[in-house]
């Protein structure tokens, strides 16, 4: 068993939607980002990078690498979860939590634990998805940003 944990932070920018966890969720402001800027699967990335010990997203998917201007961050997952199955290994669960005052997550909690458990390869019960806000306290406090955590277990295959 092998444990990793990510963070990804965003901060908001003009547009009128953001992805989270690979759906797309209407805003009344996107985020800034070379890719599509989902705070959560890049959380998630870098827990699946960080449990087979394999670095970081940026060494991986370098920010000013033309090939990921505005790709969709499941092409992060897709690849790492490959690099993964190259060594025998494959998800046993993940914990994500977004920070933010909003958007709310609760209308797509599940669209969300569905998706990410499709990417995983794992049902979507070995996908817990939550929320807090940081009452109202620094920048995802503002309303600036996103933030995100993940926390990812994986398992040798037998
Ligand atoms: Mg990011």
């Amino acid at each position: 068993m092998r444990i990793g944990s990510g963070v990804d932070v965003h901060a908001f920018g003009p547009g009128d939607h953001v992805m989270l966890g690979g759906v797309r969720v209407a805003h009344t402001q996107g985020v800034l980002a070379h890719s599509d800027g989902d705070v959560l699967l890049h959380a998630l990335t870098d827990a699946l990078l960080g449990a087979a010990g394999l670095g970081d997203i940026g060494q991986h998917f370098r920010d000013t690498d033309p090939r990921w201007k505005g790709a969709d961050s499941a092409e992060f997952v897709r690849a790492v979860l490959g690099m993964l199955r190259a060594r025998g290994l494959r998800v046993g669960n993940a914990d994500l939590t977004l920070l933010a005052e909003r958007p709310k997550l609760g209308p797509v909690r599940e669209a969300i634990r569905a998706r990410i458990a499709e990417l995983l390869e794992v049902s979507p019960e070995a996908v817990n998805v939550k929320a807090t806000t940081t009452e109202k306290l620094g920048f995802l406090g503002r309303a600036e940003g996103l933030a995100a955590q993940a926390v990812v277990l994986l398992l040798e295959v037998s």
